[in-house]
């Protein structure tokens, strides 16, 4: 039985169901997916869906998807930041996205060759720490120096582990970038966010480096949007291929239920054939 049908839950409940246990996923709130979930929370556009808990898909191990048998369609966001600076028409800007050699021209326009190679060398870094903690996301988490050790390259042993203890600013200082601006663009996007933190503060070299970590295609490190909203990651989870041998989709919603808006009572793999019993909702509300 696994409470809670966020995209761990679902995981899990695909995982076990496909070793063979009978599996029931219990959810206390209205939709499915936890922070994977897309809503209609305008009253005024109904139709306009909206992300209304996380808003990008960055970690999610391209492993896990293959091992899952599902795809997750995504886009990248492109540009993905956009930096103005004060003053008026013709002031520098920077509009960073997929096409690298228009970013670096711009760096070198707008800011300066110095900042073209901090830039550079920064990215290349992140490439591979990327590279390195590739096999670590579905391993058991070890302490933060046995991780080092175990699968970050010598050079960059110490870089990780002063990045994961440490802060953004301390990290970004080490690149020598001439353009504050461009420093608090990194800090802010990519450090800071989703935390009550300054860029001082350690913790925030950790929020940097997962900012940086996706792998999904096309994405290089930068986080993705589902194609869709969130909702799309718990939908394709919920309707996965279930157990060979058995029948239909592996997560089930209750009769009469109109996916996804109305309240499920409780998911389950069609072990005999029909659905749970709707009273399986009843201890998850209570607890919840
Ligand atoms: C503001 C914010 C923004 C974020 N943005 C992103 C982002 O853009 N990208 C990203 O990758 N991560 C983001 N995160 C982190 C991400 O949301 C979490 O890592 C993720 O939700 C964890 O998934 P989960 O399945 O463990 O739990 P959850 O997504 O929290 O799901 C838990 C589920 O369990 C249900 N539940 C809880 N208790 C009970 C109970 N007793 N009975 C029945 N059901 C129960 C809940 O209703 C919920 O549906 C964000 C987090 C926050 C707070």
């Amino acid at each position: 039985m696994i409470i809670g049908s966020g995209h761990n839950g679902l995981v899990s409940a695909i995982l076990l169901a496909r070793a063979g246990l009978d599996v029931v996923v219990l959810e206390a709130a209205d939709v499915i997916g936890g922070a994977t979930r897309t809503e209609n929370p305008f009253p005024k556009v109904p139709e306009l869906r909206h992300s209304t808990g996380s808003y990008l898909l960055g970690l999610m191990p391209p492993e896990l998807l293959a091992t899952l048998d599902v795809r997750i369609p995504v886009l990248r966001r492109d540009p993905h930041y956009f930096l103005p600076t004060p003053g008026g028409l013709g002031s520098p800007y920077l509009l960073m996205g997929s096409d690298h050699a228009a970013t670096r021209r711009q760096l070198a326009e707008f800011f300066s060759p110095a900042d073209v190679a901090a830039d550079d060398a920064m990215q290349a870094e992140l490439a591979a720490l990327r590279e390195d903690l590739a096999p670590a996301w579905l391993a058991e988490p070890l302490p933060v120096e046995e991780t080092a050790e175990r699968y970050v390259r010598p050079a960059l042993r110490q870089v990780f582990v002063d990045l994961v203890r440490g802060s953004v600013a301390d990290h970004l200082a080490r690149f020598d970038f001439r353009s504050e601006l461009l420093v608090s663009m990194y800090a802010v996007t990519d450090g800071l966010s989703g935390l009550n933190a300054g860029p001082d503060d350690p913790g925030t070299g950790h929020n940097f480096l997962v900012h940086n970590m996706c792998r999904l295609p096309g994405a290089d490190g930068t986080w993705m949007i589902a194609e869709g909203g969130m909702g799309t990651v718990s939908r394709i989870f919920a309707e996965a291929p279930g157990p060979p041998g058995r029948r239909s989709s592996p997560v089930r919603r209750s009769a009469g239920s109109t996916w996804p808006a109305t309240r499920p009572a409780a998911w389950s793999w069609p072990t005999a054939g029909r659905w749970r019993p709707g009273s399986c909702w009843a201890p998850a509300t209570r607890t919840g």
